[in-house]
Order: C-alpha cells, then structure tokens, then sequence
C-alpha cells in the first residue's frame, strides 16, 4: 500500500485514514502513513494497526495506539520519530519520575544526570559547561564522603559496642 500523507502537521485522525482507504475502509487491518511533526520535529514513518469501536451499524474506525494498544482516533507524534496517543503523550517520561525519588533528590543521582549531558559528545564543551563539569564532580565526591562518613561512624559505633559485650573476646581472631 502506498504511504498516505496526513493533512495536519503532529497529527492523525481516523478519519483521515477512513478517506485514504476509501472502499477498503471497512476491512483493512492497518494502514501505513507518514505523520509530519511539527516545529521541526521527525515526522512518524510506518505502519498503523487499525480496529473498529462500537458495534454494528454504528462501528467507527480507530488506531491502536502503538504504545499502549488502546484503540484512539487520533494519535500525536512525539517529534522523535514515533507517534502515540494523547493519554500516552501525558505519561511522565524516566526523567520525570525519578524527580520524586529520594536518590535524585538527596543521593545525587540529579548532580550524575546533568553531568552526563553535559560531558556528551555532541555538546560543545566551551568553558563554563567544563568548570560546571568539575563543579558537579566535586559536589558528587563530597557528597559521597559524607554518606561514607556516616556509615563509618555507624560501623565503629556497632564495633565498641560488640566489643564491650561479655565473651567478645571470642571474635578476635587468635593471635
Ligand atoms: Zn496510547
């Protein structure tokens, strides 16, 4: 089947994909399509399963979203390539998610996160993105020493304490 280019930029509606079928409409089972993105974006080239909603007379034909594999009747592209639908597009992306967690939060896993985009190859390390490198660097390996010496305190602590116990003796090693 031959590529169907859709009118509206970052979008498909199964209504379009009714009219590109034509007298297929009520049969076929997919429909490959190229979604332009807009601002710029990649456009979504590839092949769209479709199903049909409601019953009898009344049927309506809709996509699967590639995603979630919910039927739709408009997917949005992503502006990298691929397309989805509206509830999909909400979806907090890893990034997004790990903001709540107390590691990106308190453990540096933030700190580790922006160093690495700004060591990628693609990015043009001028001055001020290598000294906010070193910056980060320095605040994640001070970071890092203080939970070390938090643990360290612990563990001597747990240490006297074992050793002040009636029999320690018999954990030291013999001499
Ligand atoms: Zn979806």
């Amino acid at each position: 089947m031959a590529f169907e280019v859709t009118p509206v930029l970052g979008e498909i509606r199964a209504a379009d994909a009714r009219v590109a079928l034509g007298d297929t409409a009520g049969t076929a089972s997919s429909i490959d399509v190229m979604v332009l993105a807009d601002a710029g974006g990649l456009p979504f080239v590839g092949r769209l399963d479709l199903v049909r909603i409601g019953g009898g007379p009344g049927r309506h034909l809709a996509f699967c979203c590639p995603r979630c594999r919910e039927p739709r009747r408009l997917l949005l592209t992503d502006g990298h390539g691929g397309i989805r639908c509206s509830r999909c597009a909400r979806a907090r992306t890893k990034r997004q998610l790990r903001r709540t967690c107390r590691s990106w939060k308190y453990l540096g896993d933030r700190e580790f996160d922006e160093l690495l985009r700004l060591l990628r190859p693609r990015s043009t390390s001028p001055a001020h993105k290598r000294q906010r490198a070193q910056l980060l660097v320095d605040e994640l390996l001070a970071g890092d020493r203080d939970r070390l010496g938090v643990v360290a305190d612990v563990v001597d602590a747990a240490l006297r304490v074992v050793s002040a116990e009636p029999g320690a003796g018999a954990l030291r090693r013999p001499a």
